[in-house]
């Protein structure tokens, strides 16, 4: 999609500290980190959000939920706890309209968020 900041990174045209990529999947270190690890994991394909992705494609998003796992072990907040989120919508503070799952982690995360 054209005027998307994420089908930009995904498809290599904004520069991102990628940490994982192959052909359905890219992950990069959010730029304004809310956790000592904050990783978005999002689909090379453009959905606008989860529920989009799960109805025209439920495998790809068990496998972004597979790849935010593989992340957090490798940043070594597997065992310690972390949290995935997706936002949708303006009141949930979705900004990017293109599906992505913050993988949070490597401290305390509080409980509800705000
Ligand atoms: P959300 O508000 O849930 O839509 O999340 C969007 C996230 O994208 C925010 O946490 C931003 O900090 C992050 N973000 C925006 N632009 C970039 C970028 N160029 N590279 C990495 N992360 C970004």
């Amino acid at each position: 999609m054209t005027d998307c900041l994420f089908c930009s990174i995904a498809g290599g045209d904004i520069p991102a500290d990628v940490v994982f990529r192959d052909d359905d999947v890219v992950a990069f270190r959010d730029i304004d980190p809310k956790a000592p690890v904050h990783v978005l994991v999002i689909p090379t394909a453009h959905h606008a959000n989860a529920a989009d992705a799960a109805a025209a494609s439920p495998e790809l998003v068990g496998r972004l939920i597979e790849v935010a796992g593989q992340i957090a072990a490798d940043e070594g907040v597997a065992d310690s706890g972390y949290r995935i989120v997706t936002n949708t919508g303006d009141e949930a503070g979705q900004s990017v309209h293109h599906l992505h799952l913050h993988v949070l982690g490597g401290r305390t995360l509080t409980w509800p968020p705000g």
